[in-house]
């Protein structure tokens, strides 16, 4: 028995959306949406703007509600908890709270505390949600800077960065709380072109080295390319078609992928 339900953990989705309604007003941007991710599974969400991508990681990141459907991340429902009877009933804040720390994100814009050094910014979050000391917090917080390449910017205010060595601060500090997934949304788009690499060679580091589940938005093809198990096209808040990135990059069979990726290779985007 023991051994089939240790089977069954391995296989089980640590993302598991099922099919998610989410509308605004009148305006539905996710229409009975399911996906599933695996652990460990490293995962490129591609499609033109307005799909819905965002939408899809900010509802994960608890930071938006759901219209309909349901999720379960490792194992545990997010945004529900049992109720009397066994029936599911919406979580409270301590819950989504609990769930939140499984997730790190890292935006386009880096949103980082202006007012607050590099190192504070990394050891906030463990100190204030997960009650770590300012010492465990910042030993910690000094390793990531390492990984990212800025321990020597510790003390360095965000305005004495450039927009390459903010964002990798950016994943720093998501990494601070330990998360099981990690979600990227066009964390390149912003940057001078100079500077994409920098970011993209922590994400490479992050892969290689992890076995963090990664969710990736990204208009860059040929790092999705390499990067990504599996991408997932999307248009009009469905999933199109996905696949293993040779075939949707090489040989996509939808007419709406096929013309996306044309007007991207158009725009000047490796593929
Ligand atoms: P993507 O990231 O793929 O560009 P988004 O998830 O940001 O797409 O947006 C999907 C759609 O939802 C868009 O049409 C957008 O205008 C709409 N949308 C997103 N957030 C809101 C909001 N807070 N209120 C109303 N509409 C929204
Ligand atoms: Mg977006």
């Amino acid at each position: 028995m023991s051994g089939s339900a240790s089977a069954e953990t391995a296989t089980r989705p640590i993302i598991d959306i099922r099919s998610i309604t989410k509308t605004y007003g009148s305006f539905c941007v996710l229409n009975e949406l399911s996906m599933r991710v695996m652990p460990g599974e490293k995962l490129a969400l591609i499609g033109p703007s307005g799909s819905g991508k965002t939408t899809i990681l900010r509802i994960l990141m608890t930071l938006e509600t759901i219209s309909g459907g349901h999720i379960e991340v490792d194992g545990q429902s997010l945004y529900h908890v049992p109720g009397s009877g066994g029936l599911l009933q919406p979580a409270d804040e301590h819950h989504l709270h609990k769930m939140r720390e499984k997730i790190g994100m890292v935006f386009q814009h880096f949103n980082l505390f202006p007012h607050k050094c590099v190192l504070d910014n990394v050891t906030l979050a463990p100190m204030l949600t997960k009650g770590a000391s300012k010492v465990t917090a910042e030993k910690r917080a000094i390793e990531l800077l390492d990984m990212v390449g800025l321990a020597d910017k510790a003390r360095s205010m965000p305005a004495q960065l450039s927009g390459g060595q903010k964002q990798r601060v950016a994943i720093a500090r998501a990494l601070a709380l330990s998360p099981k997934i990690m979600l990227f949304d066009e964390v390149t788009s912003a940057l001078d072109p100079e500077l994409v690499e920098e970011v993209l060679n922590v994400m490479r580091k992050l892969a290689a080295e992890t076995d963090m589940t990664m969710l990736l938005v990204t208009h860059e093809m040929g790092f999705a390319h390499d990067f990504a198990d599996r991408i997932l096209f999307f248009d009009r808040g469905k999933i199109v078609e996905e696949g293993k990135p040779d075939e949707i990059f090489r040989n996509p069979k939808q007419e709406r992928t096929q013309s996306f990726l044309r007007k991207i290779i158009a725009a000047g985007h490796r593929v």
